[in-house]
């Protein structure tokens, strides 16, 4: 990127970004299902939270569908990487719908705690957001067990009916200082409120969380690509901004650069959230450097090399061997 400098400005690009092991898994899901059963393969909801994402799968034969019912009996359907609650793989079932599942393996975890918690007897916290879908799969496993909570605000006035037998678990996508701000306020208000066994809040949540922190302070703009209903995408603008960042806008990708933005600026934050191809962000950083950034300096906070394997559904070979 040196070669491009035209002004003096900086990009400090954020690293960890971009796409997680879950993403690129359950978007290879679709594509191995594309592969090998043709098109059309039907996906409940976007796949991943990525308007760029979704028109590519959808340009190769992939169909959205809000629900199992639009789907014609026999076909394929894949569950996007956020989950979905056992109403919907029964619903599936029903119809004689050939489930491929996509859910992240992290997000399925906090199912089992879910599962395991209710059948203890307990009652679930679940702090989220309210109409997320990974929240609506997550709640469905113990509906009559688990209370959303959807803020630190919210942990103020929520009702119990079992407050000595309390357990909070979370979304994945979440801030992370935000969530022990509501569960501080949650154990101000029942002080035997249990932790979740292990974090829910995911590993690339967190570490695009800290790469950004890293990075707001010495930024007088952060440029967050991501999708608007991206949780962790969102995230990272509001983390932006917590920690130093004078000024911090989420895009989609390059086209939605308002140059006013860079105004007086002397550097500029970049990063992307789990759901983002790299695509998207180099186009970025050749858009900045056409006006004036063109001096990128990498600032890493982590290495990440988890792969998941595919769904079990798409994992055994033409053959019928493993
Ligand atoms: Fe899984 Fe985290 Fe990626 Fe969501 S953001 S798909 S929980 S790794």
């Amino acid at each position: 990127a040196d070669g491009s400098v035209i002004g003096s400005g900086r990009v400090l690009l954020a690293a960890p970004r971009g796409y997680c092991a879950g993403v690129d898994r359950a978007v290879i899901a679709v594509e191995k299902a594309l592969e090998r059963y043709g098109s059309p393969v039907y996906v409940r909801k976007q796949i991943v939270h990525n308007v760029h994402v979704v028109k590519r799968l959808e340009e190769q034969g992939a169909v959205f569908v809000d629900e199992v019912d639009e789907v014609p009996p026999g076909a394929h359907i894949v569950f996007s990487a956020h989950g979905v609650s056992p109403a919907v793989v029964r619903a599936a079932a029903e119809r004689g719908l050939q489930a491929i599942d996509a859910t992240c393996p992290l997000v399925t975890k906090v199912h089992r705690e879910a599962v395991r918690f209710a059948r203890d007897d307990k009652q679930i916290l679940l702090i989220g957001h309210h109409g997320h879908e990974e929240v609506e799969g997550t709640m469905g496993e113990a509906p009559e067990r688990t209370i959303l909570v959807g803020s630190p605000e919210e942990a103020d006035t929520v009702e119990v009916s079992d407050p000595e037998n309390l357990v909070w678990l979370s979304q994945t996508t979440l801030s992370v200082d935000e969530t022990m701000e509501t569960v501080r306020r949650l154990r101000a208000r029942f002080p035997n409120l249990a932790d979740p066994p292990s974090d829910d809040i995911c590993y690339a949540t967190q570490n695009r969380q800290v790469a950004v922190k890293k990075v707001a302070p010495d930024a007088d703009v952060v440029l967050v690509v991501g999708s608007a209903n991206s949780s962790n995408s969102v995230r990272l603008v509001e983390v932006a901004l917590e920690n130093g960042a004078e000024r911090a806008y989420r895009i989609d990708d390059a086209s939605e650069l308002d140059p006013a933005w860079l105004a007086g600026a002397g550097s500029v934050g970049v990063s992307s959230g789990a759901s983002v191809p790299e695509r998207l962000v180099e186009e970025l950083l050749a858009t900045l450097a056409g006006h004036g950034f063109g001096s990128v300096e990498e600032v890493r906070t982590a290495e990440e090399d988890l792969v998941f394997s595919l769904p079990r559904e798409l994992r055994r070979t033409a053959s019928g061997a493993q």
